[in-house]
């Protein structure tokens, strides 16, 4: 195919240009406009006053992940469809194994659930206990160069301090990157249990019980054990205020943190958690106040914060109000409430609303949607770039095309929509992934099974 006319932007900045993809689903060249001529039987594809861009890296998805009783409500085929869309072309979705289970065979399961991918697909795996050291290096050969820990859930998740040392240097050791839930899992248990003796169990005591300072505080325990350690770490889903100080604070002392941030902390807020929607809106970490988001596109713009993901976790509207327990009758408080939203399809819009709106430039927003991920994430430079010889993972970006964020107008598997009411503007007409057309106008035209397992690069070993 043969992209003509638009304006290209990636790493190398902005210009004007053509992109030429090969037969061998990589981009062939770039060049100055009327520059590239199509081989016999290339579509032309006129970009004039388009972007066009990389496709789009979801670092942060969980797909198909049973949950209690329930389970996400996209598997890989609905949810990489939708992502297909909405302009991303590859996600790194979260390999979750239970205490006990052997996290090795998880990867095995994950990699058969992901196997109808219309979008490429790589695995981050977690560990939700101490695993001997050679787990994280077969980890590492399979292609899954981060691992992820939690500082939060203490009932099925969580792992202490002593657990998150030795898995750091491990890290360390194997070129893998650690990426951390950062909250003080411990108080938050005392606190949930506070709430629920006094009686206090509506869903705003959701957020109640998880303040940002203790957001704040797991943030700069986990910069501390890095710094002690050598190890490079990655923060998921940072949603406050006092995090971000915390992540400041460790960088500027040259600790090695990269930060993610998601649509939600930047869009949403604590006035969600009352009324009858309440539980649509449950998310951990919890919604936050408006200025913590305020501070959030700052961290953005100054590059403080890396990447922009989504933690793409969504539920039907029943089995939220049904809750983990699947008990009759419903969840009978808000520790029972399933917790994750969708956001798969909206993340490349509602971040360009950001670029719409003053906060950050364009090239902010390819960097934090598409080449950062890359980069951080062992992709780089055969995703996240428009240079010869990269994958043919591109967006025709319509910085003028309107698109719906309700539910009904989009494809993710969920009943509804955290952005209900709000038109985006700016919209793919065109994607590509390895060079096949995988959406068209807004519509998915890939096939299931066109994504390929795509098995990163480690860090280099310090
Ligand atoms: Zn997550």
């Amino acid at each position: 195919m043969l992209v003509r006319g638009g304006v290209l932007v990636d790493a190398d900045g902005e210009r004007e240009g053509d992109l030429l993809t090969g037969p061998d689903g990589r981009i062939a060249a770039t060049g100055p406009p009327g520059s590239l001529q199509p081989r016999p039987g290339d579509e032309v594809h006129d970009a004039t006053g388009k972007l066009v861009v990389p496709g789009g890296i979801d670092a942060h998805t969980h797909l198909h992940l049973p949950v209690g009783a329930v389970r996400v409500s996209d598997d890989f085929t609905s949810g990489t469809r939708a992502a297909a869309v909405g302009g991303t072309t590859a996600i790194i979705d979260y390999v979750t194994p239970r205490r006990g289970e052997d996290p090795l065979a998880a990867l095995a399961t994950w990699r058969r659930w992901a196997e109808p991918s219309a979008v490429d697909w790589a695995l981050h795996l977690t560990f939700t206990e101490a695993v001997p050291e050679e787990v994280v290096a077969k980890g590492v050969e399979a292609g899954v160069t981060s691992f992820k820990l939690y500082m939060a859930y203490p009932d099925r998740l969580m792992v202490d301090d002593e657990t998150i040392v030795s898995l750091m240097t491990a890290g360390r050791r194997h070129g893998a990157l650690v990426t951390l839930h950062c909250e003080n899992g411990g108080a938050i248990e005392a606190l949930r249990r506070q709430a629920l003796a006094e009686g206090r169990t509506a869903i705003i005591e959701h957020a109640r019980t998880r303040p940002a300072v203790l957001e704040g505080e797991a943030v700069s325990r986990a910069a501390a054990l890095a710094e002690v350690t050598g190890a490079a770490i990655y923060i998921v889903h940072l949603s406050s205020a006092p995090a971000l100080a915390a992540v400041r604070t460790a960088q500027e002392r040259g600790v090695d943190v990269q930060v993610e941030t998601c649509p939600q902390y930047l869009y949403l807020d604590t006035g969600r958690l009352e009324g009858p929607d309440a539980p649509d809106f449950v998310c951990t970490p919890p919604l936050r106040d408006p200025w913590h988001g305020e501070e959030l596109w700052e961290g953005l713009a100054r590059g403080w914060v890396h990447t922009v993901a989504t933690d793409h976790c969504p539920f039907w509207r029943e089995d939220r109000r049904a809750g983990v327990a699947g008990r009759p009758g419903g969840a009978a408080d808000f520790t029972e409430v399933p917790g994750g939203l969708p956001g798969l399809q909206t993340r490349m819009a509602l971040v360009w609303e950001g670029v719409r709106a003053g906060r950050i430039t364009r090239a902010d927003w390819v960097r934090l949607c598409c080449e950062a991920p890359a980069r951080t994430f062992g992709l780089w430079p055969a995703k996240g770039s428009l240079s010869p010889g990269s994958d043919a993972d591109v967006v025709v970006w319509d910085p003028a095309r309107r698109q719906s964020l309700g539910a009904g107008d989009l494809d993710m598997a969920t009943d509804h929509s955290p952005y209900e009411g709000m038109v985006a503007t700016g919209w793919p007409e065109l994607v590509l992934c390895r060079g096949r057309v995988v959406a068209r106008e807004g519509r998915f035209v890939g096939e299931p099974g066109w994504g390929r397992y795509v098995a990163r690069q480690p860090l280099t070993p310090r």
